[in-house]
This record gives structure tokens, sequence and C-alpha cells, in this order.
């Protein structure tokens, strides 16, 4: 892969400009260009025909200074060691930009879970967990959904983690069924905070949400529920894919329904009432808002100059390219990072551990109420920043904020010798 498209370097390069624009010391850089500690597993698993396949996995934890580790675990034929320390990297700064306890880390296994059944899954699920239970637990590394995995893997991984400590241990594990320690929310938080972004976004540029068209790439958990919360807002969602590919209709789509009829044939592909086209098109179209909510390297130097959107919404992490940032800026197409926009999963996985660590649960509401207010105080941080300076975008507005602080908790624990902040980053920290 070259290096414009490895999410690692990518992230190097984002906290590189960070770190320069707040002109801390180099050591801030050192420490954080490369995970605290990473592991890497190979995974026997007992197949239903009797063989044995060995699956290799990761864990990476970028960053502790300001609270345990956390992050999803992907199951994927992509995976690799640099794209789980990118998206462990990643959860770092997006925990910081929304002021949330935690540390980032991030798992994967390489696996496409469609060829696997489910009691295939469930023992890769389990054996995972036991390949990696040294590094993890609630006061340590917690980890959550990510692509491919659910609440019923997290259920299995909770288990499996219980049973090596011969106690429960709800708190080790976020986006967990209800009925065992998850919270309420947490399957459409980090849509919800998605949508809770661009309301305020819209307020902030005058525009109302009713009627907005609305592009959407991925129709998982994060694309799927961001399509349905937005529909229920009245914004106009005319076109969604999947990986088989999308759909289109400039007159508006119906996600619940483009829901039934995906369940119904595995795909959103040939949804009646909509033209098929390409994700390559579907990224194109002409629309307000567009919000890739798949993979990362969606939106490249290769099609930056054909995006015709006024505003990205990065559900995804690492939809973007650097160079693709640069071509939409001087498009200008305002980009609102994904360290920011997709951060309200991780916010109600850290409600979901504090309610286990409380034993005591709150009501839907509560969680909701919750939410907004640290995605809306995020966002007007991160816009404040972005708006009073005139040399950066909204993405080094957050890694700013975000960098700052990490670099904050690792000075005052003595991980970086002092002084290390110069009055430009006294500056930020003082707003
Ligand atoms: P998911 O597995 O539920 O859904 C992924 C969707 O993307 C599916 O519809 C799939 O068909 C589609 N897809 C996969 N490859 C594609 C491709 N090459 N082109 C177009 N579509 C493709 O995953 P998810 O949990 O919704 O995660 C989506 C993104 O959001 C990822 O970048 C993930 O890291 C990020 N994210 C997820 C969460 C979370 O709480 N689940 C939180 C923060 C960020």
């Amino acid at each position: 892969m070259s290096d414009s498209l490895n999410s690692f370097v990518i992230a190097q390069e984002q906290l590189k400009m960070a770190v320069d624009k707040l002109h801390l010391n180099a050591s801030v850089y050192e420490l954080l260009k490369e995970p605290k500690r990473s592991l890497s597993v190979l995974i026997p698993v007992r197949m239903d025909d009797g063989s044995t396949r060995v699956f290799s996995g990761y864990r990476a934890q970028h960053n502790d200074a300001l609270g345990p580790a956390k992050g999803g675990v992907r199951f994927h034929q992509d995976v690799s060691m640099d794209e789980v320390k990118a998206l462990a990297m990643w959860m770092t700064f997006k925990c910081a930009v929304v002021g949330i306890p935690y540390g980032g880390a991030k798992g994967g296994v390489i696996v496409n879970p469609e060829e696997l059944s489910a009691a295939e899954l469930e023992r890769l699920s389990r054996a995972y967990i036991q390949a990696i239970a040294p590094l993890i637990g609630p006061e340590k590394d917690i980890p959550a959904p990510d692509v491919n995995t659910n609440p019923q893997i997290m259920s299995w991984m909770m288990d499996e983690f219980s049973m090596i400590k011969q106690y429960n241990s709800f708190g080790v594990i976020t986006g967990k069924p209800l009925i065992i320690g998850g919270s309420l929310g947490r399957t459409q938080a980090t849509a919800q905070g998605v949508v809770f972004v661009i309301e305020d976004l819209v307020k902030k540029l005058n525009i109302n949400l009713e009627g907005v068209s609305v592009v959407i790439q991925g129709f998982g958990n994060v694309g799927g529920y961001t399509a349905k919360i937005l529909y229920d807002k009245k914004a106009k969602i005319i076109g969604i894919s999947d990986v088989k590919g999308g759909i289109y209709n400039p007159r508006g789509l119906n996600p619940y329904k483009v829901q039934e009829h995906a369940t119904e044939t595995g795909s959103v592909v040939n949804y009646r009432g909509a033209k098929t086209i390409t994700n390559a098109e579907l990224l194109e179209l002409e629309c307000d808002i567009l919000i890739p909510a798949a993979l990362e390297n969606q939106i490249t130097d290769k099609n930056a100059h054909n995006i015709k959107a006024r505003y990205v919404v990065e559900a995804a992490n690492g939809p973007t390219t650097p160079e693709a940032d640069k071509i939409l800026e001087q498009k200008g197409i305002l980009v609102v990072p994904d360290i920011l926009a997709n951060a309200g999963g991780v916010t109600v996985s850290y409600f979901e551990w504090v309610q286990n660590n409380m034993g005591y649960y709150w009501s839907v509401e509560e969680v909701n109420e919750k939410l907004g207010n640290i995605m809306s105080q995020a966002f007007h941080g991160v816009y404040d920043l972005y708006k009073s300076r005139k040399d950066v975008n909204m993405r080094v507005a957050a890694y700013m904020l975000a960098v700052k602080r990490v670099a904050e908790g690792m000075e005052v624990r003595g991980w970086i010798s002092a002084p290390h902040q110069t009055k430009e980053a006294t500056r930020i920290s003082a707003r």
C-alpha cells in the first residue's frame, strides 16, 4: 500500500501538524507517534468441519495518559497492524476532543465473518479475548464494537473475560446487550452523535435541517441509524450505499423501507423506486451533506475534485486522505472531522462503563441528554478555534485541542519533561 493510503502514516501526519501548530516539544510527538503498547496474536479456531484455522489478530494501546485505553474490535479481511495502530491513535484524540477520561486503543482480526457460521464466530470471538486477556480489563483497556462486530460478539467477549477472571466483569467491554449491562442508547449512539454535530453545524450556518439533502456511504450501524435519525428530522436522504453498491433518488429515500429491502435481499441495491449506482458515483452526487460511514480512504486525490457536497461530515474513521482534505478545502467544502463527528459511540460507551461501575442504569432520555451536552460542547470548542484562526481547518483545530489535552496529561504525570508548553499551547487551553 502506498504511504498516501496508509492510515497509520496519515494519522502520524495529522498528529505532526497539530504538534507543530501548538509548538510543542519534540518529545510529545515522539511519545504519540507510535502506540505505547501493541500485541500481535495468532488465534487457532476449531471449524465446524473439524479442521483448525489460524487467524491473525491485533490489539494496540496508543496512549492512556488520561484514562484506560478504549477502542473497538474490527473483524475484516483487510485488517492490518498499521490500520489498528491508526485507529488506536484516532481513539486517543477522539476521547480527548470530547473530554472523556479515556486513552485510545483498537483491535482487529483478519477475517471475513460472512464466511463463518455463528458457532465459528463465537469461538473466534472467545479465542481472540483469551489471546489479548493480559492486556485488557475495566481499568486497563476496554474493547467495543466496530466494523462487523456487534452486541452479541461483545457479549461472548465479556463472558470469556469473566470466565478467565472467575467473576462477572461487565465493565471490560462496552456495546453489550442491555440484559448484561449494556446502556440504553448505545447501539445508535455514534449516529446520534453525528446528528447532534450536524444540528449544531446547520445552526451555526443558519440552515434549516428540514429538506437538507444528504448522501450516506455505508448502511451498517453508523450509516443506517444516521439515515433513520436524519429522516425522522425531515432531512432528505437522497443516496445510500453499502459494500455492494448504492441507490439514488433525488426526491428522497425512506431509510426504514430501504432497511426492510436490505434485510430481505442482503443489500440496499435494486431497491424499488431508486436508481442503482456505484459507490464511486454515490460519493460524487450533488448534495448538501455527504456522510462517509463505511471505511477509510474513500475520498482521495482521485475523486476529491468531483465531490459536489457542501459539507462532509465524517461518520467513518479516516474516510478522507490528507491530499483530499486540501482539495476539499480549496473547493470551499467544510469537513467535520471523524474524531469529532463520530465520537458519540465512545461517549455512550463511556456512559455504559460508568453505569457498570455504579451498577445503576440510566434512562435513554438521560443518556441522550448527556450525549447531546458533550457533543455540543466539543463541537463548539472545535468550531470556535477553527473560526478564530485563519490558518487551520476543523480537523487541525480538533487535533490541536485533543493533542494539547493529552500532552498536558503526559506532562503532569511526568512522562514528558516540562516545560513543554509554549505561549501558543497555553493560549488554546485558556479558551
Ligand atoms: P458496520 O459493519 O455496521 O457497517 C459498515 C457498512 O459499510 C456496511 O453497510 C457495509 O456494507 C459498508 N461497506 C463496507 N465496505 C464498504 C466499501 N468498500 N464501500 C462502501 N460501503 C462499504 O460498521 P459501523 O460500525 O457502522 O462502522 C462504520 C464506520 O464508522 C467505520 O469507519 C467505523 O470505524 C466507524 N465508527 C463506528 C463506530 C461504532 O460505534 N460502530 C463508532 C465510531 C466510528
